[in-house]
């Protein structure tokens, strides 16, 4: 048997930042291959895809992602990571997994040995998919552009799961939408630089820029449904060297976040209506011009799939241990496995935090802190559970 604990306690000490998941895909791999999984590393980069081909029947895919976050871990944890390593603009930076990647990981080692131990009593296929860089919202991607479905086989259904600050034990699901989608944009304001104390002769661009951040706070205010939920943050504003000196250029960088691809395309469109209008108002000479990056489309959990999973949690668990999950402005990539195969993705969160000692008022460190790090059990084994009653609802018995 895999000793799960030293496993997770491994990862933990040893993050690796998106796309940099080198040691983190080599763990997992030697952990996966002696359960009899055909192993591929390298999938899309970092990725690693492990098929367990057990007769006839559904292909069901589980899936962990394993980067890790610049974060200074402040847990006071014995196994807390020192880690620091080069960012990809050449800093150096401390890296933790402050969004619980290493417990993910570790769940679907433990999962994959169960269900690979009891491969008597299901057919089907699994195929286990450990997916890098899913903080920068290209990990999946990219292994999907690297033949993933090609080369390991297309699955029929799409499993996955979150540890969060939720009490540990607890399984929370939602159905239909439960992670936004995110957008970023670049928008570059042009104007004519010129002297601070001869503004007439130029047009500035922080003015313009000014302009843009206030009135871009009317999307969401003013041009969507008070029923409906977007939001509209600039995150990043820069311009200039100098206080008597306008500069040419403005730089904008907007985050916005939304739930349907309709209320998408609205606030889309408004934020590039706004920014031309406001560079139009200023007498820009230039057209702005927009760079959308990192982009991450609403994760669905299917609502009938999500049923046929929630109802064998529910037998397994028990409704006590089963609590409904709240829609989250958060992000995550896995969603666009199950679009790129036309199958349905099935999401949901697993409590990560011991709250015997929690006191009313007492803050909880929240995925992403310095403070976040799961108790690691009964996290762990509820973790490991979840997969196993999900993969086992889908493949045949
Ligand atoms: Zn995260
Ligand atoms: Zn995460």
């Amino acid at each position: 048997m895999t000793d799960l604990h030293a496993l997770y306690r491994d990862l933990h000490q040893h993050p690796e930042l998106s796309l940099r998941e080198f040691r983190t895909a080599g763990v997992l791999a030697d952990a996966l291959r002696p359960l009899g999984f055909d192993v591929t590393t390298g999938v899309g980069g970092t990725g690693v895809a492990g098929v367990l081909r057990n007769g006839d029947g559904p292909v069901v895919m589980l899936r962990a992602d394993i980067d890790a976050l610049p974060v200074e871990e402040k847990t006071g944890l014995p196994y807390a990571s020192t880690q620091r390593a080069t960012n990809a603009d050449g800093e150096e930076v401390p890296v933790a997994h402050a969004c619980g990647h290493d417990m993910h990981a570790t769940c679907l080692i433990g999962a994959a040995e169960q269900l690979a131990g009891a491969r008597a009593e299901w057919s089907g296929t699994l195929l286990v998919v450990f997916q890098p860089a899913e903080e920068l919202g290209c990990g999946a991607r990219n292994m999907i552009e690297d033949g993933l479905f090609e080369r390991f086989g297309k699955p029929d259904v799409v499993l996955a799961q979150h540890v969060g600050p939720l009490p540990a034990g607890m399984i929370a699901h939602g159905s239909g939408p439960v992670m936004a989608a995110s957008d970023s944009l670049r928008v570059t304001l042009f104007g004519r630089g010129g002297h601070g104390s001869a503004p007439e002769i130029a047009v500035d661009p922080v003015l313009m820029a000014a302009h843009v951040v206030v009135r871009l706070q009317g999307i969401v205010a003013r041009e969507i449904s008070p029923s409906e939920r977007a939001v509209v943050t600039v995150g990043r504003l820069q311009a200039g060297t100098k206080d008597n000196v306008i500069p040419e250029t403005a730089e904008v960088g907007v985050n916005v976040r939304t739930f349907n691809e309709n209320t998408r395309g609205i606030v889309r469109a408004a934020v590039e209506r706004i920014v031309r209008a406001e560079a139009a108002a200023s007498g820009a000479p230039r057209e702005p011009e927009f760079e959308w990056h990192d982009s991450t489309p609403v994760l669905v959990s299917d609502p009938d799939a999500t049923a046929r999973t929630v109802a064998a949690f529910t037998e397994r668990f028990g409704q006590e241990r089963l609590i409904p999950g709240a829609l989250v402005n958060s992000s995550e990539d896995v969603g666009v496995f199950g679009a790129a195969a036309g199958v349905p993705t099935v999401f949901w969160f697993f409590g990560g935090i011991d709250f015997s000692a929690w006191e009313p008022g007492k803050a909880v460190a929240m995925n992403h802190s310095p403070e976040f790090a799961p108790d690691l059990e009964p996290t762990l084994t509820t973790g490991v559970d979840a997969l196993v009653v999900a993969a086992r609802a889908w493949l045949r018995s």
